[in-house]
């Protein structure tokens, strides 16, 4: 066996672009996979077998928001306008060395899920080193708000400017502008006005840097945009702010304001109309599926079945572990499959269908899928491995089914992103994590 060769084995190898195989292996070369093939007898150091179990592309969250991981159980209000108030309350009264340990927690999580890739909103702009530092690949899109007069949109663009030339010295530093890559999160219609919202668009148009905005998430969003009306109008009265409502639901206002592209990520859309959806494919926009926190927060459930019906990529995502109540990306996938055959009656889409959405098409939605996404030679080796041998696993005929309806992240023995194990048997590669939870309990008994 060549020196630096890697031979990962198990009785299912599930390649996404293709049929899986029964008892097969994928030889890795220098970060690159060079041969998936049944079981050969090669044997010595290099050969990881992990019998029963399945090999797979690396699990792709669609959104997320590290830095929050820290803040999780410390805000359970409802409904979606009194928890997101409490969060900025929240937010404020926290030390701005929390967010980094947060994420690195956070990051750690999604590893031991099987999580490869990333797609993080911040406002600390601490993903990029805590992608970098935990070895994921991952899209770090830097949020942007404002909603009050001041500061003007020129100063909020400059500002923004300062901050992306900061991630990409982190990234440089770290040699990690290949695996990580950045964008723009106008948060969404009721943080960021009309004029910083074009504004924004423009610029990012400019800088070529796709676009994360959360949209049609709740009732309160749609009654303030479709008529002015609502907790968030209520708000923005009380605190004299000028807010000139679009009189359309939330996606139409941005269909209508030139917003929407092809490189723009629609988180949440749990609102969306018949209309919008249509936009939305017209325009190609992708959409982050984030049902748990849908749920948690009483925000209903996204049409996942009709979005699809039309042909709108939708990818899966955990949102923040302050709504979701944990990064386990499992949980997040047989909560989505489950909800949307309750609410929609139908078994589509399939359980293939769903293990593609955390992989293959997870890939597609942030244009990475030349390089990862599925086992085929040539791709990085972004893998894992799902050991398959609790009793509920057994009898269970179609992996795409026992990943789906059984697994979770206990079940992940292996993380590898571009042949690097960053996970295995339990045990983190690299990734201090008792370090960063012992700074993080210590700022927090601090800040008590
Ligand atoms: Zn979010």
């Amino acid at each position: 066996m060549e020196h630096g060769t890697v031979i990962l084995r198990a009785n299912w190898i599930l390649p996404i672009s293709g049929d899986p195989i029964a008892d097969g292996e994928i030889v890795v070369q220098n970060g690159q996979i060079v041969e998936v093939r049944p079981r050969s007898d090669a044997a010595g150091n290099g050969v990881i077998d992990f019998g029963d179990a399945i090999l797979m592309p690396g699990l792709i969250n669609g959104h997320c928001h590290l830095e929050y991981t820290a803040l999780r159980g410390l805000d359970d209000r409802t409904p979606f306008f009194d928890w997101i108030r409490a969060l900025v309350e929240l937010k404020a009264q926290c030390p701005a060395e929390l967010w980094l340990p947060s994420a690195l927690l956070g990051a750690a999580e999604l590893i031991a899920s099987g999580v490869t890739f990333v797609s993080d909103n911040t406002d600390s702009g601490v993903s990029a080193e805590v992608l970098a530092r935990a070895g994921l690949r991952g899209r770090v899109y830097q949020e942007v708000f404002g909603i009050e007069a001041q500061p003007d949109d020129a100063a909020i663009l400059r500002e923004l400017s300062a901050k992306l030339d900061a991630l990409r010295a982190t990234l440089a530093r770290y040699e990690a502008t290949e695996r990580i890559t950045l964008g723009v999160s106008p948060h969404a219609i009721y943080t960021v006005r009309d004029s910083l919202m074009r504004a924004v668009r423009q610029y990012a148009r400019e800088e070529g840097l796709p676009l994360s905005i959360h949209a049609a998430e709740s009732s309160e969003e749609v009654a303030l945009a479709r008529s002015g009306s609502g907790s968030f109008a209520e708000m923005f009265a009380a605190r004299k702010i000028n807010y000139l409502h679009p009189r359309t639901p939330p996606i139409e206002y941005l269909h209508n304001a030139g917003i929407l592209a092809s490189d723009v990520q629609i988180v949440h859309a749990t609102r969306a109309e018949p209309r919008e959806m249509e936009m939305m494919a017209r325009s190609g926009v992708s959409v982050a599926h984030c049902p748990r926190s849908n749920a948690r927060l009483l925000t209903g459930i996204a049409p996942v079945y009709a979005m699809r019906r039309l042909g709108i990529p939708v990818v899966l995502g955990t949102d923040s572990a302050v709504s979701a109540g944990s990064l386990d990306l499992w949980e997040e996938l047989r909560f989505a499959a489950l909800a949307q055959r309750a609410a929609s009656y139908s078994a589509q889409p399939s359980w293939r269908d769903w293990i593609s959405m955390l992989t293959l098409d997870g890939a597609k939605a942030f244009g990475v899928d030349t390089q990862v996404g599925s086992l085929e030679v040539g791709k990085r080796a972004d893998i894992v491995a799902v050991r398959t041998h609790r009793l509920a696993f057994s009898s269970m005929p179609d992996p795409y089914a026992a990943l789906v309806l059984v697994a979770r992240s206990e079940d992940v023995a292996l993380t590898m992103v571009e042949g690097r194990i960053l996970y295995r048997d339990g045990k983190f590669m690299g990734l201090d994590v008792e370090a960063a939870r012992r700074s993080l309990s210590e700022l927090l008994a601090q800040h008590k």
